[in-house]
C-alpha cells in the first residue's frame, strides 16, 4: 500500500459515514465485539446529509416491492431493540394511511406486499376514512389502506443513540474530519482522513449524499434530489396525534405527499415525495427553500388536508440519494472484496438503517448477510457498478 504510514492500530472494521446507516453500522459492529472506528466529516447528527428534520415513517406493507419486507420486519425488531436499551421511545406506532387510486401504484403495492407476507392491512373506501378522520379528503374514486403498526421514528435521536451506544461498546468515534482517501487490496484497507492515516481489516462506505464522491472511481449511477420539509398549524385538533390522527401518504395527480401528524402543538409537517430539484456538484450541505415546491405542497393540503392554516411555521432542507431504479444499493465492491458499500437510498432508506447496518456489519465480516439482499446488489446495473480500483480520492 503507497499512503504513508498508519497513525493508528489495525481495527477490524472503519466505517465511513456516521449518519443514518453508519451509525447503525457502527452499533453493530461493536455490539457483536468488533473493533471499529467511525470516521465522519460532520458531527452526526447533524442537518447536512439526509437523517434529520425530526421525523422519518416507517411501515412495512411496502408499495415499492415485496422484496423489501423481511429487511423491514428485522429493521422493526432492531429499533425495538434499541429502545430498549437507551429506555426511550424512537418509534411511535402512530397508523399510516395510504390514499389514492387503487390500481395506482401505491394501493396496488401496498396490497401485494401484505398478501405476499401476509401483513395486517384495513382497505377502506374514502368515504369510510374521511368518517374515521375528519380532517382528510380525498377523490370519490379512491381507497384508502391503513397500516397501523406503521409510524414514525424520530430521526436525529436514532442516530444520536447508535452512536451513544456504539460509544458505550466501545467503538472509537471519529467526527468532524472528512475522510480525503481510501485504498484497500486483499490484506486491508487503508483511510487516510484529514488528521490521520487508519487502517483495518474491512471498510464500509455509507457516505449517504456524498457516495459518489467517496466512490468517484466506480461509475455507480446515483444522483443527488434537493427536498424539501414543511410545518404547518392547525385550525383545529383534526391533525392531532394526542387524538389518533394518523401519518399519511397521499397518491395523486400532482404527485405523492406525505405527513405526520401534529404533535404538541409543533405543527403538522408534509413534503412532497415526487420532484425536488437535481443537484449538479458535490452537495455542500447548504439548502434554500422553492417557491414551487411550496406552492404545490399548499396546493395538496388546500385540497386534501384543508384544516391546516397556510402560515408556514417552519422549513427545512435535505438530500435524496437516487438510484435510476429507486433500489438501495447494498453489496460488496465487485472488485475490492473487503469494502462494503450501502448507497442511493433513493429518499425511503432511514426506517431501514437499523437492519442496514446489520447487514453492512455482516458482509463486511462474513462476507454474506443472513437477510436476503440480492435485489439490492450492483449487478442490476450490468458492468457500470464494476470498474474502476486502486486509490481512491474522495
Ligand atoms: C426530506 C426527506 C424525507 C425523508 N423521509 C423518509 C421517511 O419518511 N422514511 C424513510 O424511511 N426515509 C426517508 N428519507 C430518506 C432517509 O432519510 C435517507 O435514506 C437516510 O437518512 C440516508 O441515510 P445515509 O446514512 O445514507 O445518509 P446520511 O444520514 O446523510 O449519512 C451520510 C454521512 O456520511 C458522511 N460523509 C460523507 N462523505 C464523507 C467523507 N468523505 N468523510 C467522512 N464522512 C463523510 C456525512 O457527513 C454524513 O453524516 C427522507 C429523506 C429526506 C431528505
Amino acid at each position: 500500500m503507497s499512503l504513508a504510514s498508519p497513525t493508528s492500530k489495525l481495527s477490524d472494521v472503519i466505517v465511513v459515514g456516521l449518519g443514518g446507516v453508519g451509525s447503525a453500522a457502527c452499533y453493530w459492529l461493536a455490539k457483536h465485539g468488533y473493533s471499529v472506528v467511525g470516521v465522519d466529516q460532520f458531527d452526526p447528527p447533524h442537518r447536512m446529509g439526509s437523517s434529520h428534520g425530526d421525523t422519518r415513517i416507517i411501515r412495512k406493507s411496502y408499495f415499492e416491492h415485496p422484496s423489501y419486507v423481511p429487511l423491514l420486519i428485522r429493521a422493526y425488531e432492531l429499533w425495538r431493540d434499541l429502545e430498549s436499551r437507551i429506555g426511550k421511545q424512537i418509534y411511535f406506532p402512530t397508523g399510516l394511511l395510504e390514499i389514492g387510486p387503487a390500481d395506482g401504484i401505491v394501493l396496488s403495492g401496498v396490497t401485494r406486499s401484505a398478501r405476499e407476507h401476509s401483513l395486517a392491512i384495513e382497505l377502506m373506501s374514502i368515504d369510510q376514512a374521511c368518517l374515521q378522520y375528519p380532517g382528510i379528503r380525498g377523490s370519490g374514486d379512491w381507497q384508502v389502506v391503513l397500516e397501523k403498526d406503521a409510524g414514525y421514528l424520530l430521526v436525529e435521536q436514532c442516530v444520536a443513540a447508535h452512536l451513544e451506544q456504539s460509544r458505550q461498546l466501545g467503538a472509537q468515534i471519529r467526527t468532524c474530519q472528512r475522510m480525503i482517501r481510501w485504498q484497500a487490496d486483499s490484506q486491508g484497507v487503508l483511510v487516510e482522513t484529514e488528521r490521520e492515516i487508519l487502517r483495518a481489516k474491512k471498510l464500509i462506505l455509507c457516505a449517504g449524499p456524498w457516495a459518489s464522491q467517496v466512490l468517484a472511481q466506480y461509475s455507480i449511477p446515483l444522483q443527488v434530489l434537493r427536498k424539501h420539509l414543511y410545518w404547518y398549524p392547525c385550525k383545529s385538533g383534526s391533525y392531532s396525534k394526542e387524538r389518533g390522527f394518523p401519518c399519511f401518504f397521499y397518491d395523486t395527480p400532482t404527485g405523492y405527499y406525505y405527513g405526520f401528524p401534529d404533535h404538541s402543538g409543533q405543527g403538522l409537517k408534509v413534503a412532497r415525495h415526487s420532484g425536488g430539484q437535481w443537484l449538479e456538484g458535490i452537495p455542500d450541505g447548504q439548502h434554500f427553500p422553492d417557491d414551487q415546491d411550496r406552492k404545490l405542497v399548499e396546493a395538496f393540503l388546500q385540497s386534501y388536508l384543508p384544516e391546516v392554516e397556510l402560515q408556514l411555521k417552519r422549513w427545512s432542507g435535505c438530500y435524496y440519494t437516487m438510484t435510476p431504479d429507486e433500489h438501495f444499493i447494498v453489496d460488496r465492491l465487485p472488485d475490492q472484496a473487503n469494502v462494503v458499500v450501502v448507497a442511493g437510498l433513493s429518499g425511503h432508506g432511514f426506517k431501514f438503517t437499523s437492519v442496514l447496518g446489520q447487514i453492512a456489519g455482516e458482509l463486511a465480516i462474513e462476507s454474506h448477510s443472513a437477510l436476503d439482499i440480492d435485489f439490492f446488489r450492483f449487478h442490476r446495473f450490468g458492468e457500470s457498478g464494476s470498474i474502476g480500483s486502486g486509490n481512491h480520492v474522495c
